[in-house]
């Protein structure tokens, strides 16, 4: 049997999204930037997406810039928020490297202070920290960047709170909503943020396209020069196959937004039982009964003999999982997140994460190799 729960690293492909892509493949080939009929056609399938995309977040158009992924998105927030004046960042330890790494890159250049928030022991953003970062820092222009859902422990933030306290001190707010775009409901009005981002292959739509959302108050500069594109923001010939199979993956999340949860919250619950009920000292690292990304369960198991091997142990079994401490990821770097959240490093971690396709006869499948390995009868 061959199991993927590593959904939070990729999913399939929805054969819905398969068969938009396959007739802009065959017919639509023009360059969109082109004033003749293959182009202006090209063209017209592009901004229609960009309508429907909008549509969802109940955002503008113009607020939607397709780019190449959720690291892209990310990138251009940060360092273009330079551009904006920003001479501060807010962030936490436990975000994406599409995130941190190019907060400390800024840091290192001298472009900002970078400031981090703390977590509380389940590993929440502390919001009183940073109420207390934004409060000491008022000569400063912030930039807050927190994901509204970690893809490694699945905690979520309220974007809400933290856009209050944005407002309260004059700071961006920019959320990595990388792994809970086309998960959840989003309402970019209501929640009142400046900057959110989007990849298409958390939500089986294809690899390689996101967009980022840029609230219509906020006027930055191109980082990808060289180009009229996507109203001079991202210069580069649209990935037009890319941009329709977003849609197309964002149209089907949507519709059946509320099947989906159900049924992957009921396959994460399983999986917590009887994880609990096979090995009773197993812990899990965030908080998957709270406020939890449904998607994401992150495991720590009782030190074993083949500590270093259970990865691999799992992979020869057919089932792919993530790794999540230096023990078991086969890397000598072990997990910042899991580290920044005071997670007992010297025992494995896994992290599962599950998505519309998976089945409750997989997680028994799982849960059989767990005894096997951990020789529990
Ligand atoms: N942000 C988060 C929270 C992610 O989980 C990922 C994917 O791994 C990214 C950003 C990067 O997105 P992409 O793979 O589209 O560059």
């Amino acid at each position: 049997m061959r199991v993927y729960l590593d959904n939070a690293a990729t999913t399939a492909m929805d054969q819905e999204v398969i068969e938009a892509i396959i007739p802009v493949m065959q017919n639509d080939f023009g360059n969109p930037s082109s004033i003749h009929s293959f182009g202006r056609s090209a063209r017209s399938i592009i901004e229609k997406s960009r309508k429907q995309v909008a549509n969802y977040i109940n955002a503008t158009p113009a607020e939607i810039f397709f780019t190449g992924g959720g690291t892209e998105a990310d990138n251009m927030v940060l360092r273009n928020s330079i551009e904006l004046g920003v001479n501060h960042i807010i962030t936490s330890p436990t975000e994406h490297h599409a995130v941190i790494d190019t907060s400390q890159i800024l840091e290192k250049k001298g472009e900002i202070k970078l400031s981090l928030v703390k977590h509380d022991s389940k590993g929440y953003v502390d919001l009183s920290s940073l109420e207390e970062l934004l409060e000491s820092n008022k000569d400063k222009k912030t930039l807050v960047s927190l994901m509204h859902a970690n893809n490694e422990i699945g905690n979520k933030l309220s974007l809400k709170k933290v856009a209050e306290l944005c407002k309260k001190y004059k700071a961006y707010f920019h959320s990595d909503t990388v792994q809970t775009m086309s998960h959840y409901e989003f309402d970019v009005r209501d929640l009142d943020v400046d900057f959110i981002t989007c990849s298409a292959h958390k939500f089986h739509g294809p690899k390689g396209v996101g967009f980022l959302f840029i609230n219509q108050n906020v006027q930055i500069k191109p980082i990808i020069t060289g180009g009229a594109q996507e109203r001079n923001m991202r210069a580069g010939t649209e990935n037009i196959i890319g941009i329709v199979g977003l849609t197309k993956a964002m149209e089907v999340a949507y519709r059946d937004l509320a099947e989906h949860q159900n049924h992957i919250q009921g396959i994460k619950t399983y999986m917590i039982e009887l994880l609990e009920k096979t090995i009773p000292s197993v812990s899990f690292n965030g908080d998957p009964k709270g406020d939890s990304l449904y998607t994401v369960l992150n495991v720590t198991f009782p030190n074993s003999e083949m500590d270093e091997m259970l990865l691999y142990n799992f992979d020869i079994e057919g089932i792919a999982v993530s790794g999540g401490s230096a023990c078991s990821s086969g890397s000598n770097v072990g997990s910042h997140v899991l580290k920044s959240i005071g997670t007992d490093m010297t025992k494995p971690a896994l992290r599962f994460s599950f998505s519309k396709y998976t089945t409750k006869k997989e997680i028994d499948y799982t849960i059989g190799v767990i005894k096997e390995l951990f020789s529990i009868n």
